[in-house]
């Protein structure tokens, strides 16, 4: 393709809303435009990726067994009430106005109100469905460009089971089919989330990549692939060890002390020498959560534990039940149920709060002096603690899913009531599963990931062009025709050329776009070199320069690529 002929309106500044670097890069090469909040336009060269994308998924849904389909995106609203679902998406769902219309934010629905008039029989089954099409969602914040939009494209896909062994095997493919489309892409992905692995289980795994932009933060240990939210993840518990003498409890006058790190100064104490506490009212009692030095509680483990509702107790209750405020409370004499992180298991010598403003206990030892004390894993994971499987350090980063397989079960077939005879005559509801990838997704995850200050850098299978052809002049006769020339040649193999043939202009200025687009080879014509019979090629990763002669040029550029 001819630049001077493309509408590739390439940006020298970052436009002033974008923050996340794949989305400044895309409105910077012009590959996409915003047309409302979370509402995007994808220009050619932008749409060559996506098109890349979706070649890539395709093969690899084929190579399982899927059958493509494209289905309405606007949805009878009535077939949604079936699973209850206009409720339970909320405001995230589109309506069309004056109209009982949805526009679907996934397509559960449409696709069982298919099987359910059509796979009546076990001999139907197993069935794999997929399309590549829209979704609308009406996302609350819609940032980051085209990685949370409000339309966006989804590669879904359905399986239909008669047994949940079957279900289970059409859970695998996906599983590997995700692998091999997200490896293909060269994205560092990561899984969070194993099946249950039993039968009839609903597991569900989540594809993520590392990302500013991303809304989960995760604990990820890159040795043995461990990946878990944070809200859930465990870490190697390295207890307190307990001290072989205990002292005797004495209270310490510790005035306008508040914090862990306060009282470790004024009493010249390391951290985990101190037992933090946090007052929650758990169905209407009171619970102290002890944790070590500056462990924060990891609020979703303690309502998993705990059960019931849960929330930390005001400042005033807190008053009342300990006669002290926050900074000051302590499990000795504290009324009420304790419940320790397992980090503090049988510990002694602990500093902590007296329940009395301005004074701290020491020589705490909970075995002693904690009657009816329980232990849990309450803590919120950080980065450096070891892993649980295999005990190298674990990351926490925010990162965003990109793909989500998921066993559904009989849930859509129950509601929806999409029964089948089995081989004994029985009717039963098909078992199904979900599987999404977010196209979009992909692609900004890869610039995220594949990128410098200058620009994009794109690998051979998902770059828009394979090379960025440059003439130096374009008012030199034998520039024009040597990239004429060596245009038509690659061409004609198959090497997807995009030719800066632009008139005006300058030098500079084209090598800054080919290094913003990122195109993985650039050739470069000039007059000087050509006089020899040679043009420059430059690799945009490594930034390696060659002189190739013409001759060979068609047969090293191959080499290049490959
Ligand atoms: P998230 O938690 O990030 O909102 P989700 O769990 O709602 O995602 P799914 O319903 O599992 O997403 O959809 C399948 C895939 O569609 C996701 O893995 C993601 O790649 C993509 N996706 C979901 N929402 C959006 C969006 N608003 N914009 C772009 N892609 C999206
Ligand atoms: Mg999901």
């Amino acid at each position: 393709m001819r630049l001077s002929k493309s509408f590739i309106p390439t940006l020298k500044e970052v436009p002033n809303d974008a923050v996340v670097k794949s989305h400044i890069l895309m409105l910077r090469a012009g590959m996409i435009r915003m047309v409302s909040a979370g509402i995007y336009s994808f220009l050619p060269l932008g749409y060559r990726v996506i098109r890349k994308i979706t070649d890539i998924i395709r093969e690899e849904m084929n190579a399982i067994g899927g059958q493509e389909f494209h289905l309405p995106a606007l949805n009878p609203r009535e077939i949604w009430e079936e699973t209850n679902r206009v409720e339970s998406f909320g405001d995230i769902l589109f309506h069309v106005k004056n109209r009982d219309y949805v526009l679907a934010p996934t397509h559960e629905e449409i696709m069982t109100y298919h099987a359910r008039n059509v796979l009546k029989s076990y001999k139907d089954l197993p069935q794999i469905w997929y399309q590549i099409q829209t979704k609308f969602r009406n996302e609350a914040r819609p940032r980051s460009g085209v990685i949370r939009g409000r339309q966006f494209l989804m590669k879904d896909s359905y399986t239909f089971d008669a047994t949940w062994e079957q279900l289970d095997y059409a859970y695998g493919l996906h599983d590997k089919a995700y692998r091999k489309i997200f490896n293909k892409c060269d994205l560092k992905y990561f899984v969070v989330g194993a099946s249950s692995g039993a039968m009839g289980g609903t597991g569900s795994e989540e594809f993520m990549v590392k990302s500013d932009a991303g809304e989960d933060t995760v604990a990820y240990c890159e040795h043995c692939g461990y990946a878990a939210n944070v809200e859930v993840a465990v870490s190697k518990i390295e207890g307190k060890k307990r001290e072989s003498k205990s002292e005797e409890l004495k209270e310490i006058s510790t005035p306008s002390v508040k914090s862990i790190d306060e009282l470790c100064t004024f009493l010249k104490i390391g951290e985990t020498q101190c037992a933090k506490s946090r007052v929650y009212i758990h169905d209407g009692k009171a619970v102290l959560i002890l944790m070590l030095g500056n462990d924060e509680v990891n609020e979703m483990k303690l309502q998993k534990v705990l059960g019931g509702t849960i929330r930390p107790a005001h400042p005033d209750e807190l008053k009342e039940m300990t006669g002290a405020d926050a900074g000051s409370i302590g499990p000795i004499g504290f009324k009420g149920r304790i419940i320790a992180d397992l980090k503090l298991k049988d510990s002694n010598n602990l500093f902590s709060g007296a329940n009395k403003n301005d004074f701290h206990i020491g020589g705490i030892d909970l075995q002693r002096d904690v009657k009816n004390i329980e232990y849990e894993d309450f803590r919120i994971v950080k980065s450096g603690e070891l892993c649980a499987k295999c005990e190298k350090p674990l990351e926490v980063f925010t990162a965003i899913e990109l793909g989500h397989i998921f066993k559904l079960g009989t849930k859509y077939s129950e509601s929806m009531k999409a029964m089948f005879l089995d081989e004994n005559g029985k009717e039963n509801p098909l078992i199904m599963g979900s599987y999404g990838i977010g196209v979009e997704r992909v692609m900004a995850c890869y610039i995220e990931q594949h990128h410098d200050e200058k620009g994009m850098i794109w690998d051979k299978t998902l770059a828009p062009f394979h090379v960025h052809l440059i003439a130096l002049n374009m008012r030199k006769q034998d520039i024009v025709d040597a990239c004429g020339k060596i245009y038509d040649e690659l061409s004609q193999v198959g090497i997807e050329v995009l030719y800066d043939d632009r008139l005006d202009a300058q030098a500079g200025f084209k090598f800054n776009d080919a290094d913003l687009l990122g195109m993985p080879l650039q050739i470069i014509v000039g007059e000087k070199k050509l006089r020899e019979n040679k043009v420059e090629v430059k690799v945009r990763k490594s930034g390696e320069r060659f002189d190739i002669i013409l001759d060979d040029l068609t047969i090293k550029v191959k080499e290049l690529l490959a």
